[in-house]
């Protein structure tokens, strides 16, 4: 059973303020793109996993785990247990989206883990696990699994993890920037906290942008990039200062929006067209500023299948 299952870019990211529990109210509009880590299940005498990077993709596999920790045996187990079975499965990861990328790569093999291990272990007569209660799993396995579920484009509030569908006409076409080594998002979230504990900013309740919901809606990329914001990036860019370099590099080679993806190091550039795309990846790429430069297109189906 192989399941793909897409990374995603924050159009937008309000972060409000400190809760007691140490999270942060969020606006996450998260859309997903066509970069794709896949997850094989197979069963087993017993749980394993290994991961390996795509062909072609330069992803440094180093940093994920091969034990329990990895989100996607976690996954694995929380179906295992809730259809009672014993999580036997033998898990392949093969990843082309960057880890602690800002992408939510983990995350997104998480999905394809409890998709992979329900069409493995429920009854297909008769199943026991909806889209609905696997969402309702991922959520507790970390505030971005849903979205890589459901795919699209999609307004999350909360933790980022209570869904809406947002409506997007047409395609959008996208060059990410890769980065050597990650960011941890806690770390970020923490230097965003200090940042504004410096400024002595008064932290507004997060809301979702009117003018990006327009434009998604108009499938207008020039508003689109306009509208694009995220207020983890001042955040990322302190923690990575070579980050403002080739933001500026996309900027200056006629990106239509630019900014930094979730919690970074990913810069995401938003291009006018499908060819606009094809000319930025290319000067991008020669202009020295990022490990890896990919095209992709959004928005692109949730965890499917193949
Ligand atoms: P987000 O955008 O959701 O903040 P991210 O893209 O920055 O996430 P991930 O690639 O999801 O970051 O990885 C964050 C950390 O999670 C990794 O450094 C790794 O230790 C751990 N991890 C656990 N399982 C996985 C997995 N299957 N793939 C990648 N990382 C994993």
């Amino acid at each position: 059973m192989t399941v793909r299952v897409p990374a995603k870019v924050n159009l937008q990211l309000a972060v409000g303020p400190l809760r007691d529990d140490g999270y942060h109210d969020l606006v996450n509009v998260f859309h997903a793109v066509s970069l794709f880590d896949e997850v094989t299940a197979e069963p087993a005498g017993a749980p394993a996993v290994t991961v390996e990077a795509a062909p072609d993709a330069q992803v440094a596999i180093e940093g994920v785990p091969v034990d329990g920790d990895n989100l996607a045996v976690r996954a694995a187990r929380l179906v295992a247990d809730r259809l009672g079975v014993e999580p036997d499965v033998a898990l392949r990861i093969r990843k082309a989206i960057p880890v602690a990328g800002g992408m939510a790569g983990g995350s997104a093999d998480a999905a394809a883990a409890l998709v992979a291990c329900a069409r493995l272990w429920d009854d297909p007569e008769a199943p026991r696990l909806s889209l609905d209660d696997l969402m309702k799993l991922g959520g507790e396995l970390g505030s971005d699994v849903p979205f890589a579920l459901l795919g699209g484009t999609a307004v999350g509030v909360g933790r980022g993890e209570q869904l809406s569908p947002v409506e997007a006409r047409g395609t959008f076409h996208w060059v990410f920037a890769t980065a050597d080594g990650g960011l941890s998002t806690p770390a970020v979230y923490g230097e965003c906290d200090r940042i504004r504990a410096e400024r002595g900013e008064q932290v507004p309740w997060p809301q979702a942008s009117p003018g990006l919901m327009a434009a998604l809606a108009a499938g207008d990329a020039a508003a689109l990039g306009a509208h694009l914001d995220n207020d983890l990036q001042a955040a990322a860019v302190r923690l990575r200062p070579s980050l403002s370099r080739t933001l500026d590099a996309g900027r200056g080679l006629g990106a239509v929006g630019a900014l930094v993806s979730g919690s970074g190091p990913t810069c995401a550039f938003l291009a006018a067209d499908a060819g606009h795309a094809a000319d930025l990846a290319a000067s991008l790429g020669g202009a020295g500023v990022a490990k890896q430069v990919v095209r992709a297109h959004g928005p692109v189906p949730g965890a499917i299948v193949v």
